[in-house]
């Protein structure tokens, strides 16, 4: 056994002793341990250096307690958490996410892929994450505003425009970064840049809120040129029903692919004339309603209550998974295969187990994983601290062909490093180890800090 298997396998075992109890965490170290290793073997200074270690420590992880009062006086109290995960390539840069599913592994697992992230997107930016286990379904617009408040009193003790810059995800959108900029604000002064995902009217940029879901489709649309094909009449399907779907959907027609279905947390609707979009934003982002209200709207779409999206049996090309972690097990893969789907491309962090990307990989179908594919939405987030630092806002058209140049940076990137160093298209492989790459020059450079 060569010395960097032996340094590999010691730390993974190292890494379950300690956070075995970090289920989703595991997975995101596991995926990312096993597809650097060709590349360490090739440059055993970052084994002799501990560079890997070093990366799966958080800088920081910061935990606090967040108390609120409902609209009928009840006292509550919901945990909070922001993980300054690596700023070696820049301040912490990633998300917060509202849901009751939110902990530390969680936190934890979405900061470890952000590193990576936002190292391919080669914009200034290291990685962090953060969020709550507070709801936000069923809440009021008063308990929303309370919460946010509450949440940037503590949290505004730990970031600043040049030191961490959080922006929206899951359950966190316009809205809420709103009430969480108008918070710091108020205790700290006016400062633009230290969220992004702004509402447009102070600082926003724009095309932020397409950027992820277009970014996907943009990915995806490179990869389908390499092989001089398009998204012209590809059948899609999607999962989540949230901005990265929309936004997904929205670009798919547009290149002139057939969506048929999409899903929430409630269940999923398939459409044979199509998902139509406008009528799909204005359940979700005006009425915030569930997808079950789109089909009675819609002659020809059916609602499923039960089952996954991913176990819908239907001929289909591409499937966009845009809805949250593990979505798609072995079962659902199989599926996937059965339907003759030729492209998997992840919108959602980390809905594709391991295994799940194993049965994909043997069956030939390409995936695209989140931390490439999904990495138009914190891209433009970087272009919006920009903006903000030049105080000149740029045009959607700006934005957006940024967007999708940096989207054909990340696909040729992944593309090519997966070619130097694992099998060809192994864009999982090719993403870790171009990210990673990236990084771990940055930490050696900047010495033990
Ligand atoms: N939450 C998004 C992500 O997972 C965007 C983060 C950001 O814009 O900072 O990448």
């Amino acid at each position: 056994m060569t010395n960097v298997k032996r340094y590999l396998e010691g730390l993974q075992k190292k890494v379950h002793d300690t956070y075995g109890h970090q289920e989703e965490f595991l997975q995101a170290v596991d995926e990312f341990l096993h597809t650097v290793a060709p590349f360490m073997e090739a440059n055993p200074q970052y084994s002799e250096k501990n560079i890997l270690e070093m990366l799966i420590i958080p800088e920081r992880l910061i935990e606090f307690r967040i108390p609120w009062m409902t609209d009928n006086g009840e006292w509550c109290v919901n945990t909070g958490y922001r993980v300054q995960y690596n700023s070696a390539l820049g301040p912490f840069k990633g998300g917060l996410r509202f849901h009751p599913t939110v902990n530390q592994s969680i936190i934890k697992f979405l900061g470890f892929e952000q590193i990576f992230k936002n190292a391919l997107t080669s914009l200034p930016i290291g990685g962090g994450k953060g969020g709550s286990d507070f709801d936000p379904k069923g809440k009021s617009e008063g308990e929303i505003m309370r919460f946010c408040q509450s949440f940037m009193q503590e949290l505004q003790k730990y970031i600043g425009a040049d030191i961490d810059i959080p922006a929206g995800d899951i359950g966190v959108g316009g809205r809420e970064i709103g009430y969480l900029f108008g918070e710091f604000k108020r205790l700290n002064g006016y400062q633009a840049g230290v969220l992004t995902g702004k509402p447009l009217a102070y600082w926003g940029s724009l095309a932020r809120t397409e950027a992820t879901g277009f970014g996907l489709v943009y990915f995806v649309q490179h990869l389908l040129a390499d092989a001089q094909d398009s998204f012209t009449d590809k059948k899609v399907l999607v999962s989540g029903s949230g901005n990265v779907a929309i936004y997904a959907i929205q670009k798919a027609q547009a290149f002139g692919a057939q969506v048929f279905g999409c899903s929430d947390s409630s269940g999923y609707v398939i459409d044979e004339d199509g998902i139509d979009v406008d009528l799909l934003k204005e359940i979700k982002e005006i009425r915030r309603e569930r997808i079950r209200d789109y089909a009675e709207k819609r002659p020809n779409a059916t609602f499923y209550e039960k089952g996954s999206i991913w176990n819908h049996s239907l001929d289909y090309d591409i499937a966009l998974p845009c809805a949250t972690q593990n979505e798609i097990y072995e079962k659902e893969a199989n599926q996937l295969v059965a339907n003759g789907v030729k492209i998997v491309a992840e919108g959602a962090n980390m809905p594709t187990t391991l295994a799940a990307v194993t049965v994909l990989k043997k069956a030939g179908i390409v995936y695209c994983p989140g931390k490439a594919a999904n990495a138009g939405g914190v891209a433009v987030s970087a272009l919006e601290m920009a903006q903000n630092s030049q105080r000149v806002p740029w045009t959607f058209k700006q934005v957006d062909d940024e967007l999708n140049s940096i989207m054909k940076n990340i696909y040729e990137n992944c593309r090519d490093t997966a070619l130097k160093y694992a099998e060809p298209m192994d864009l999982m492989a090719g993403a870790n180890i171009a990210g990673f790459e990236r990084v771990a020059i940055a930490m050696i450079s900047q010495g033990l800090v």
